[in-house]
């Protein structure tokens, strides 16, 4: 099946990464981790921009932004330089942001997600690196605010903003483009997605075809939007948007538009600034960067990454591609798969972490660190040994997250041991002279029947049968009928 994109939707995305693992912030030693840290207390003369500061360019932040560079199958450009750009707010200290103009650090890479057609190559035009500014928090609502004060501890923090070429054609997409970036990122150790504001995406969304004729589309931008879910659906709403303004004959300006999260509209924010506007020039503070010599040493130490890592899961252990695939795409959670993995069959091992444990503890929105491998293995162990039911082996999983303790200790104080097999017998026997209806009906061809007296078996054992033996001992007495 080919994916036909009736309306010639053409997406791009520029996406905003904070290298929040960077420990030091881009042109000073301050930390960026100052998650839950009082407003200005992570901050120096430098990141506040005062008078008389000079950047000291952080090694590290360089050394992230080639190995994502590298993540990305893109070249990195050998002699890159920064520019300031310039505009005034008042959370950016000396009213310019550093950042990288015709000669970005990393360019021409691409990454593959899953289309709405199968694999889809997703261009990767250029990515370049920048700081953020610091943070205006208000007093109250910010319609009714009485004033508003500025956090500079985000001020410094390093930033790379990677841009695509548009070649997303839908939200669904968009959205598993972000998801395969966050993921790569994340492999990288360079970035921390679960930090607020670690990742900002801007949407550039045109329509492309309207009553089956090509048109010139006209490209809206929204700006900003912090969620991958908020993205799906801040297209959605502009795609609609853009439609019903063709249909009604009506003109699309270009335009920047700020997704209203709460309503689920875009709002107009101003016409599209171009790079005139803001006035681009050296930064004479900041030689221009020679990485030449550093981008082989940075290519062998990146990780095995998801793609990769998929293929061989699929090829070493025999597993599903499906089951790969939801394995890999956090790094410790792959890592979890293989140490189970290494103790017992490995599709044994793939079901369980791929579809229930990573399913209880996404529900429960926890982190892979929640559980061991030994606790699975030992789940897994009592299953297969018949000690326990699978779905109490479920139980075993849920509890352990819910309350904690050892499998072992919950199966005991739970109760959950499987009876013996002569009570399943014996409960066999009774419920088929409890039900001489659903007897009948089998004994008719109505095979459905038999899920009844199978049903009335597990309920007698309170759930701590295993229901294949049980169905086998209600068919071996019913033969004996
Ligand atoms: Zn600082």
């Amino acid at each position: 099946m080919v994916y036909e994109n009736p309306d010639g939707i053409m997406i791009g995305l520029e996406i905003h990464v904070q290298l929040n693992k960077a420990n030091t912030k881009m042109f000073c030693g301050c930390t960026t981790d100052y998650t839950d840290k009082e407003a200005n207390t992570c901050v120096c003369p430098g990141c506040m921009a005062l008078p008389g500061t000079t950047p000291v360019l952080n090694e590290k932040t360089v050394d992230g932004a080639i190995k994502i560079g590298l993540a990305l199958n893109a070249e990195i450009e050998n002699e890159t330089d920064f520019f300031l750009k310039n505009y005034f707010y008042p959370d950016i200290g000396n009213g310019y942001q550093v950042t990288q103009f015709d000669k970005p650090i990393i360019k021409n890479g691409h990454i593959m997600i899953e289309g709405e057609d199968g694999e889809l190559k997703i261009r990767i035009k250029r990515a370049h690196m920048e700081n953020d500014p610091g943070k205006m928090a208000h007093f109250g609502s910010i319609e009714k605010s009485t004033g508003s004060i500025i956090d500079f501890n985000r001020s410094g923090m390093p930033l790379v903003e990677i841009v695509t070429e548009p070649d997303i054609r839908s939200s669904k997409e968009a959205r598993r483009f972000l998801d395969k970036l966050r993921s790569i990122l994340e492999y990288l150790d360079v970035f921390d997605g679960s930090r607020e504001g670690a990742m900002k995406a801007d949407a550039n969304i045109s329509v492309n075809i309207f009553n089956g004729k090509r048109i010139e589309g006209t490209r809206v931008e929204i700006k900003n939007i912090s969620s991958h879910k908020a993205v799906e659906k801040a297209i959605n709403y502009e795609i609609m948007r853009q439609k019903d303004f063709l249909r009604k004959n009506k003109p699309l300006v270009q335009e920047t538009r700020h997704y209203d999260e709460d309503r689920n509209v875009t709002v107009s924010l101003r016409v599209k600034e171009t790079a005139d506007d803001y006035r681009y020039f050296p930064d004479f503070d900041l030689v221009p960067m020679v990485v030449g010599g550093r981008v082989e040493g940075i290519r062998a130490t990146l990780p095995e990454l998801p793609d990769a890592k998929r293929e061989r899961f699929v090829k070493t252990y025999g597993i599903s591609d499906a089951h790969a695939k939801s394995l890999v795409t956090e790094r410790a959670f792959a890592d979890l798969f293989e140490n189970v993995a290494a103790a017992v069959d490995p599709k044994i091992a793939a079901s369980w972490t791929a579809d229930i444990v990573k399913g209880e503890l996404n529900y429960r929105d926890m982190p892979v660190t929640s559980v061991s491998a030994e606790d699975i293995l030992a789940v897994i162990g009592m299953v297969s040994k018949k000690e326990i039911s699978e779905e109490s082996g479920v139980l075993v999983i849920r509890t352990l997250l819910d309350e904690g303790g050892k499998p072992t200790e919950i199966v005991s104080a739970k109760g959950l041991a499987m009876v013996a097999d002569d009570f399943i017998v014996t409960a066999a026997k009774e419920a088929i002279a409890e039900s001489p209806d659903a007897v009948a009906d089998y004994k008719a061809g109505t095979e459905k029947a038999l899920n009844f007296i199978v049903g009335k078996v597990m309920q007698k054992a309170k759930g701590k049968a295993d229901a294949r033996l049980a169905r086998e001992m209600v068919l071996k007495e019913l033969e004996k009928m």
